[in-house]
């Protein structure tokens, strides 16, 4: 096994769908062992509650932090006064935001665990203690909100399991993709020649790699000026 997920949701079935496509495949040849867990096993009052009022006030419940604290330490396989092996990462619109690059490390751990938060959030002392253990990263898909960590959690399993070294029958497709240079990717093409009266720049059918590279890479620089001038800053 080269790498081991976690998660920690009180959703399991949300990841029913990670045995179909490439994950699933990785899992098949052994790269990957992928573990969901649920949270409210850890709760054993009769409706296994896991949330509750927010201290000072203010709407919505927070997540209680004793199930989490009960479930990490076993997920993670240490003790509470312990440290732990690998990544936790909890999904958060207040984190840091998540990048290829950011995929490019994780995919280097041997073990990631993913916290999946719901309702307003995890009591804060959760990753607090966490850190004091371990590493941690806070990590946001994106200027957005969402209902819980669960699908956060999968744009960046499925990110981060396709940079598992062997995982992809071809590595040099990873090498050319958007982001990989900094740069987003050029526009592809395959057959017909011509469809709907489109053509395919002839550059491409040329044969010339030569000219291929330098008119992919001049696409490449044209589409990122025009989609993505941020990218371009520095
Ligand atoms: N009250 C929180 C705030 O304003 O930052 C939002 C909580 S949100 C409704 C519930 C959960 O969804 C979060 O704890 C987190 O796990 C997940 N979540 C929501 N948006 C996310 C995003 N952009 N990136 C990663 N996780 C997100």
């Amino acid at each position: 096994i080269r790498v081991r997920i976690h998660i920690v949701t009180i959703f399991p079935a949300f990841f029913d769908v990670l045995d179909v496509s490439l994950i699933g495949k990785a899992r098949e040849k052994g790269l990957l062992d992928l573990r969901v867990h649920d949270l409210r096993d850890a709760a054993h009052d009769r409706h296994r509650t896991v949330d509750d009022t927010p201290y000072g006030g203010g709407a919505g419940m927070v997540m209680k932090p004793e199930p989490w604290g009960v479930t990490l330490d076993d997920v993670l396989g240490a003790a509470a006064d312990e440290p732990f092996e690998g990544v936790l990462v909890v999904p958060t619109p207040s984190g840091e935001v998540f990048s290829q690059a950011l995929a490019r490390e994780l995919a280097q751990e041997r073990q990631l665990v993913f916290a999946c938060g719901r309702y307003e959030g995890i009591d804060q002392r959760v990753v607090d203690h966490y850190a004091s253990r371990g590493r941690v990263r806070l990590v946001s898909i994106g200027d957005y909100v969402l209902n819980g960590g669960e699908v956060a959690s999968m744009a960046m399993i499925e990110a981060v399991t396709r940079l598992i070294p062997g995982f992809m029958g071809n590595p040099e497709s990873l090498l050319e993709e958007s982001h990989e240079d900094g740069l987003l990717e050029y526009p592809i093409y395959t057959k017909p020649a011509l469809w709907r009266g489109l053509e395919v720049p002839p550059v491409l059918l040329s044969g010339n790699h030569g000219a291929v590279a330098a008119w992919r890479r001049e696409q490449s620089i044209e589409r990122t000026r025009e989609r993505r001038p941020d990218l371009l800053d520095g």
